[in-house]
């Protein structure tokens, strides 16, 4: 494997993976996975999909690269899809999550120059998010784990309790810029907003005019059973950050502003592959299998299927304590570490990851069939009963 090779900055499974149909993965020896993590909610249709490889076969061979100093049929139509189903003006383009929060946090620092004193550039966070891994969204990010090496960080930034109004009610000033919430937090443990506590937020960001911007490039396109995860809690922030499931295995990202939130002038931002007529291509036949063909109409009935088995699981085995998320976006929340279930869920041949120390993550495709959700549940459930009778004996 590349271990000679690459830089250490993960811990990788001992698997090498060569390919993928729909839910399933095969290594180089043909052994076969089910795959709940999707890249980590980035697979939303699932591997090889044939409108993706029909997408990037066909605009291949039309053009793949052009500066952003020209206009591509592509990437208009992909913006007028963003803001036909979205409450949003403007898009700009880049190519992952972390980007598209940068570029949200300099929409915000701008905004805070244009409307407000030279003191209104801070930006609140909440504790246990997570943004990205490039300085800026580190900097913006509520946990110092990923933080503490690479000090010191962007300033200007103060963070607050998720779900608790009154920490935010206590920190915002007129020197905010802006609030970024993960409408369901991702790596901080899957856990999900409360709506009052959005519904809140936002009162209290137009109070002090700042902007509030929701980081849904975990939750967004899809994940929480709604096109947009705002749409899951009735809240419409003023920017949106997108990325993972936009292109569905292409590397794109997206961030979706208001009026008001729509500052940029020439010279002010830039990405040079952002908006690509590739991922452009790709991402516009992820939209039309998400909505036109139905995928994005059967999350709810699968989160439910889920949650239903979970939580008669939990009935049997008590070490089980919750189960969190929305949609596809789900973690079980465990008294065992997930570092254990997932091991083990390896080696029965089913892919699922950790968020936080006790939280197992599933974030399969959406497009996973009833069947393979069932088989998926199957193998955790020999889990939890191999894992019940080792704690027995210990
Ligand atoms: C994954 C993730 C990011 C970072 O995205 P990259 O594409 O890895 O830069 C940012 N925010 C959230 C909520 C994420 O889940």
């Amino acid at each position: 494997m590349g271990k000679k090779y690459l830089m250490e900055s993960y811990t990788r499974f001992d698997v090498n993976f060569e390919k993928g149909i729909g839910t399933k993965l095969y290594d180089i020896e043909g052994k076969e996975y089910l795959d709940f993590v999707a890249g980590v909610a980035v697979n939303c249709l699932g591997h090889c999909h044939p409108a993706i490889v029909k997408a990037l076969d066909e605009q291949s061979k039309k053009l793949i690269h052009v500066s952003n100093l020209y206009w591509t049929p592509t990437q208009t139509e992909l913006a007028k899809k963003l803001i036909q189903y979205s409450d949003h003006d403007t898009v700009f383009f880049c190519n992952s999550g972390t980007e598209a929060n940068e570029t949200a946090i300099k929409m915000a620092r701008k905004y805070g120059k244009l409307t407000g004193d030279a003191e209104k550039y801070e930006i609140i966070t909440m504790e246990n998010s997570f943004h990205g891994r490039t300085l800026g969204s580190l900097s913006i990010t509520g946990q110092t784990k990923y933080q503490k090496d690479f000090m010191p960080l962007m300033g200007g930034v103060s963070s607050v309790r998720f779900n608790d109004i009154d920490d935010l009610q206590k920190k915002i000033s007129e020197k905010t810029c802006a609030v970024i919430i993960e409408p369901i937090q991702g790596e901080g443990g899957i856990i999900k907003a409360d709506e009052t506590f959005l519904v809140e937020a936002n009162k209290l960001c137009k109070e002090y005019n700042a902007l509030l911007i929701f980081d849904e490039v975990q939750c967004g396109i899809g994940r929480s059973g709604d096109l947009f995860a705002y749409q899951s809690f009735g809240v419409v922030p003023d920017i949106v950050c997108l990325a993972k499931g936009l292109g569905g295995g292409f590397p794109i990202g997206a961030v979706l502003a208001n009026e008001k939130a729509s500052i940029f002038k020439p010279g002010d931002h830039g990405c040079t592959f952002g908006g690509n007529p590739l991922g452009c291509a790709v991402s516009l036949a992820v939209f039309k299998e998400l909505i036109e063909n139905g995928v994005l109409e059967g999350v709810k009935e699968k989160e439910q299927l889920f949650k239903a088995e979970i939580e008669k699981l939990m009935l049997q085995y008590n070490f089980i304590k919750k189960i969190d998320g929305k949609g596809l976006m789900l973690g079980i929340h465990l008294e065992v570490e997930a570092k254990k279930i997932v091991g083990k869920a390896f080696e029965k041949g089913l892919l699922i990851i950790g968020a936080g120390k006790n939280i197992v993550r599933i974030v399969p495709p959406l497009n996973i069939t009833t069947d393979e959700i069932k088989k998926g549940l199957e193998i955790l459930q020999e889990i939890f009963k191999e894992v019940k009778s080792e704690l027995e004996l210990a």
